[in-house]
């Protein structure tokens, strides 16, 4: 799982619901502290909106960094390019190195999101129409 530009393993299921994960490099070797919480599937958060958890010993991995960039322009061009074919938009996206396509959204999912984006523009153009053509 990858939590801002972080990637966690699944450690190990609290009570009420609450499940910590564990940086990937909390291994013996590089024995990070990272630790995240999620409770039923959201993010435990503290008070100041941060998000709970333990500071890491190194820097965030930058194979997800460059995937996190790329998936926040793709959902730029589902809205921008709106008469772009979602399968041409998913493949601008993925065409980079391979580590990097490795840790975004495969293309299947991202077709779908895509999709769901696309719906969700038209429907307000709708509401649009309607609002104006009652006015
Ligand atoms: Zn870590």
């Amino acid at each position: 799982m990858i939590c801002e530009g972080f990637a966690y393993i699944k450690d190990k299921n609290l009570a009420n619901e609450k499940v910590r994960y564990k940086c990937i490099h909390a291994n013996a070797k590089t024995s990070c502290k990272g630790y995240i919480w999620l409770q039923n599937n959201s993010l435990l958060l503290q008070l100041n909106g941060n998000i709970l958890g333990n500071e890491h010993n190194h820097i965030v991995e930058p194979d997800h960094i460059e995937a996190k960039k790329r998936m926040k322009d793709f959902k730029e061009n589902l809205k921008v390019q709106q008469h772009t074919d979602v399968g041409i938009l998913v493949a601008n996206s993925r065409d980079c190195e391979t580590a990097v396509a490795n840790v975004m959204p495969n293309t299947s999912n991202m077709k779908r999101m895509g999709r769901r984006a696309k719906r969700k523009v038209r429907n307000c153009f709708d509401i649009l129409f309607v609002l104006i053509f009652m006015m």
